[in-house]
């Protein structure tokens, strides 16, 4: 699968906040919405345009799919699946993206970021319910057991992330049992748990149009 390999400060400044798309260095002053909080481009600074609403429900939809790394046509997918499903459709569209296997792994903390997350399971270090899986859109689903393989174990990057969020707990719809390197998916998110700020609402009315 495609991703995007541009400036990724550039897209939060973009967005105009932090899409912790990189990991630790999202939170130390090195982060470029801390140093330079401005649109980027010549004009960045001087920017005066108020925006239309499509171009306000352009922006969210940007600021989520990049925050999740998905490319257009796959969160188009996704959002079509979640208008036909019976649920609230924005809420819906979260709770696939929450349940993409990259997510999760980065959710748990055996990733720094979502990125670094789906190389570790294009390359093959995750297991889900004993069985190696190298698709990062595969969606987990409750009772699904995501766990690193054994031969990679002694990953670095899975070690310096867990040791960099130590302290911090796992969202609640997921269990971490750090010595076995596995989490537990315990239930679908609720749209409380996801921790995306995000109004997907704007999401729905462009895609409605
Ligand atoms: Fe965004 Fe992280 Fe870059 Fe800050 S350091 S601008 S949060 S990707």
């Amino acid at each position: 699968m495609a991703v995007y390999q541009g400036a990724r400060c550039r897209m939060c400044r973009r967005a105009g906040m932090k899409l912790f798309i990189k990991g630790s260095r999202c939170y130390t002053d090195k982060c470029a919405i801390e140093r330079r909080s401005y649109a980027p481009g010549e004009h960045g600074k001087t920017r005066r345009i108020k925006e239309t609403n499509y171009g306000v429900q352009l922006r969210e939809k940007q600021k989520v799919r990049r925050m999740y790394g998905v490319l257009e046509r796959q969160f188009r997918n996704y959002f079509e699946k979640a208008a036909e499903s019976k649920g609230v459709t924005g809420e819906v569209l979260l709770q696939m993206l929450e349940r993409r296997l990259d997510n999760v792994v980065y959710r748990i903390g055996f990733a720094a970021n979502r990125s670094q997350a789906r190389q570790l399971v294009r390359h093959g270090h995750l297991l889900v319910n004993g069985r190696k899986v190298d698709i990062p859109s595969f969606l987990v689903k409750p009772g699904d057991e995501v766990m690193v393989r054994e031969k990679s174990r002694k990953l670095m990057i899975i070690a310096s992330s867990l040791e960099a969020r130590k302290g911090q707990t796992a969202p609640e719809w997921l269990e971490l049992s750090p010595e076995r390197l596995a989490g537990r998916i315990l239930n679908v998110p609720s749209r409380a748990a996801i921790a995306a700020p995000v109004n997907e609402q704007l999401i729905v009315e462009l895609y409605s149009k």
